[in-house]
């Protein structure tokens, strides 16, 4: 039930992606990349799990160099994650097989240089170590330039920076790389990949919905966007991103092979057209930023505490860390974003204030009440 995919083929080590190869596979760890003994844990569990790419996210010095005792003896090659700190590519690319970047998170480091300098530094540092690229573009950290230009039409600014830095990387003739356009609404996800699809047939794809939270929802909509992707031929490698408990992220592999199984089968679930209705809640899937493992509790825990409000039309965001908790709440009525001691929580846009792990829920609950009430 997967049609030929037209896109070229790239080598990431000792996989192929594209083209004719079977789809990838792949996760990220969940833990701090400087805890070098969880972190090796977490490659570990997803190589057991059969992941074809395990992904660490990296953002200072430190970071990288904790990498070079992770990496340390694995078979299954490794990507890293350039968060904000673009430069850390050059001590990082010998250690792996492909470097991700955020077009969303280029002007956080050195202001005065262009995204287009940035782009060719980091396409050099990848060449000069034989590293694949991905273009990684998230909904919740969109490039400023592109939030101006295109205002609420997100698909729009997420697809057009998607194909830009594909035209700086032909620029540069840099072949080896692939395009990821993540956002948390299923929805969304495949009408941005579609349009990009259209526009770039050529350019392999790494699917994902992020912060789609914990089982099962966050599977159902995983699955939502990767059926109707990978039915139209879309989708070269794939990441199901899910709040589960580090030893359980192993499980993040296994229903990623199982609707990609399905999919091949022609064994479709559907979803009832009232799915999208009532409380969403996200919730990322944690990687190296995070702060407190208590996070994934607390997500838990927001989920059971909010079962009463399941038919109300509101969305709750939670989010493990400082960095990116603020900009990924955004959208959400109440978004919660966790330290090491506290957790902040944000009511629409409005700080409601910073909590310790055990004050928080109460104070959720409050807010929750009164948003409630006040939209009758
Ligand atoms: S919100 Fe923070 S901890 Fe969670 S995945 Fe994003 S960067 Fe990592």
């Amino acid at each position: 039930m997967i049609p030929p995919r037209k896109t070229r083929q790239i080598q990431v080590g000792p996989i192929r992606v594209g083209g004719e190869a079977p789809i990838a596979v792949q996760s990220m760890a969940a833990t701090r990349t400087q805890d070098v003994a969880a972190t090796r844990r977490q490659v570990e569990l997803l190589q057991e799990a059969g992941a074809d790419l395990v992904r660490i996210a990296i953002d200072s010095p430190k970071d990288a160099e904790a990498l070079q005792e992770v990496a340390r003896g694995f078979e299954v090659p490794l990507s890293v994650d350039l968060q904000e700190n673009y430069r850390m590519a050059e001590l990082v690319a010998p250690l792996v097989q492909k470097i991700r970047y955020n077009p969303g998170h280029l002007h956080h480091h050195e202001k005065g240089k262009s995204v287009e300098e940035k782009v060719r530094w980091i396409v050099e540092t990848a060449r000069s170590n034989d590293c694949a690229i991905r273009i990684g573009v998230n909904a919740g950290s969109v490039a400023p330039d592109y939030k101006e230009r295109f205002g609420a039409d997100h698909v729009g600014a997420i697809v057009a920076c998607a194909v830009d830095h594909c035209a700086l990387l032909d620029g540069l003739d840099f072949v080896d790389y692939v395009v990821s356009i993540k956002d948390s609404d299923p929805r969304l996800v495949v009408d941005a990949n579609s349009a990009f699809a259209e526009a770039r047939p050529d350019v392999p794809i790494h699917l994902g919905v992020t912060e789609a939270g914990m089982p099962p929802e966050g599977i159902i909509k995983t699955r939502i966007a990767f059926e109707q992707l990978l039915a139209r031929g879309i989708g070269d490698t794939l990441r199901v991103s899910l709040t589960v408990p580090f030893e359980d992220k192993g499980q993040e592999i296994a229903v990623g092979r199982e609707i990609l199984a399905d999919v091949e089968n022609g064994r479709f679930r559907s979803v009832p057209p009232n799915f999208f209705d009532g409380l969403n809640i996200i919730a990322c899937p944690s990687c190296s930023r995070v702060e407190n493992e208590r996070f994934i509790d607390l997500a838990e825990d927001v989920k059971r505490m909010t079962e009463f409000a399941a038919e109300h039309e509101l969305t709750i965001a939670v989010m493990g860390c400082r960095v990116n908790g603020p900009g990924e709440t955004d959208d959400a009525d109440l978004g919660l974003w966790c330290g090491p001691k506290t957790v902040n929580l944000k009511r629409g846009e409005r700080l409601v204030g910073n909590f310790t792990y055990d004050e928080i829920l109460p104070r959720l609950k409050g807010e929750l009440d009164e948003l409630i009430a006040k939209k009758g």
